[in-house]
């Protein structure tokens, strides 16, 4: 019988949550559902959702509750997310957004919520770093002095920054995460549903890790 699993991985810009997140639920086979990911494929794809959120992402600003709802809902109501739950990565990051999934989906919303911890010291070289291919979407690190825009090793296809991670931008993310996602995380403390895991180390370090602090939550993880 299959066992659904739901968790929340939280945690600021340059953590390393996306690539982390994609293991875990590659790990779990669960569906990875990245809110950041699925606005910017709305965006580019150009539909309303898209539209109408392009603007926050660009400046670096959270998207208003109603779209991020809407988006969140969209998603989870699809059948690999009802059959096998989900790996929400980016959603909740604020109390009222939290407060609005057990609402709609109960207590049992998520199995526990893990928060990657990083300092600011390395988020902020790891973020000036970050590229992405605008093709494939695979994560690169730039070298120093490496040019903005090359060529993707996985694809071939074009390699930039993304667009809110401008300076300006990223110390916008930064400080919305300490001031918005603060409450939640204390809020789900209170629960009894949080617990911090040390995102600092090696990648294959960190997944393991990361397994090890939700492997007692989730039924389905026995065998892996
Ligand atoms: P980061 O965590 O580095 O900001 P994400 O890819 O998770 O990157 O999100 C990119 C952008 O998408 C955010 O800056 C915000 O504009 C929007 N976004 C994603 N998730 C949410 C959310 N839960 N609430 C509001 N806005 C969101
Ligand atoms: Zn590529």
């Amino acid at each position: 019988m299959l066992h659904r699993t739901r968790l929340i991985v939280l945690g600021r810009q340059g953590a390393g949550k996306g690539t982390q997140c994609a293991r875990l639920a590659a790990r779990l086979s669960v569906p990875h559902v990245s809110t950041g990911d699925l606005f910017r494929a709305e965006a580019a794809d150009g539909t309303e959702i898209g539209r109408r959120a392009a603007a926050y992402l660009d400046a670096g600003a959270l998207v208003p509750d109603d779209l991020v709802l809407d988006l969140v809902a969209g998603r989870l109501g699809g059948p690999d997310a009802r059959a096998l739950g989900y790996l929400l990565d980016g959603f909740p990051r604020t109390l009222a957004q939290g407060q609005a999934l057990f609402e709609v989906l109960g207590s049992g919303a998520a199995d526990i919520a893990v928060e990657l911890h990083v300092p600011t010291s390395v988020v902020l070289p790891r973020l000036a770093a970050r590229r992405v291919c605008q093709d494939c979407g695979a994560n690169s690190r730039a070298g120093p002095g490496d040019p903005d825009v090359t060529k993707c090793d996985q694809c071939g296809g074009t390699v930039t920054r993304r667009t809110d991670d401008t300076d300006e931008a990223i110390h916008r993310r930064l400080a919305t995460y300490d001031r918005e996602s603060r409450p939640l995380l204390d809020w789900l403390d209170d629960r009894d549903l949080l617990v911090r895991v040390d995102g600092v180390g090696d990648p294959d370090v960190v997944h393991q890790r990361l397994l090890d602090a939700v492997r007692n939550r989730i039924p389905a993880i026995d065998d892996v």
